[in-house]
């Protein structure tokens, strides 16, 4: 059983590898932005909440992520593991997320974080506008979102770092490639002694 996060910024290709290794581990991989775009599109009052933040690249409230996490964490296909795609964003969040955990008397396993620079970010994120028409991916937003990133969730890496719990991944690279290192990266934190 793996219980992990995958944290990165916008455009890393996180919600790709998170899929991938939830495929490739048999743990159900729980994406926070996907939970919100899926509201968003059901009109849900979540989806109406969240919607606003999200157009403006901005995050969604705690108030409202911590309970949607809390709530997703407690259903039945989460108790055998997990990963967290997206959440934690803030440190906020990651004292939500330790609290959810200690009341089960869980931990995380791993915690990876896929690195890229700036500037293939949005050159990636621009192309991906072209392909999904995503409304929070035009070039002002995206540059928000990365201002966000290194602002809210670098400190919560280096939260994680400080418990020398991170492992660091290159996120340039083929797809498959990255995915290969992203389980190598797994299996070394996993077979540590
Ligand atoms: P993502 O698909 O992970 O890039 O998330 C898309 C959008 O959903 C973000 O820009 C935020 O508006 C919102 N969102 C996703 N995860 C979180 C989170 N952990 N905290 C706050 N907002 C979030």
């Amino acid at each position: 059983m793996t219980r992990m996060l995958l944290i990165g910024p916008p455009g890393s290709g996180k919600g790709t590898q998170a899929e991938r290794i939830s495929d490739r581990l048999g743990i159900v991989a729980i994406s926070t932005g996907d939970i919100f775009r899926y509201n968003v599109k059901e009109q849900t009052p979540l989806g109406l909440e969240a919607k606003k933040y999200m157009d403006a690249g901005d995050f969604v409230p705690d108030s409202v992520t911590n309970n949607m996490v809390r709530d997703r964490l407690a259903q039945d296909d989460a108790a055998n593991g997990f990963l967290l795609d997206g959440y934690p964003r803030t440190v906020a969040q990651v004292e939500y997320l330790d609290g959810i955990l200690a009341e089960k008397g869980q931990s995380l396993d791993v915690v990876l974080q896929l690195t890229a620079d700036d500037e293939e970010l949005v050159t990636r994120l621009l192309n991906r506008a072209k392909e999904t028409g995503r409304s929070d991916d035009t070039e002002a937003v995206i540059r928000h979102r990365l201002d966000l990133y290194h602002e809210q969730t670098e400190p919560v890496v280096a939260r994680y770092e400080e418990r020398g719990a991170l492992t660091r991944v290159d996120g340039i690279g083929a797809i498959d490639e990255v995915t290969e290192r992203v389980l190598a990266a797994i299996e070394s934190v996993r077979s540590a002694p």
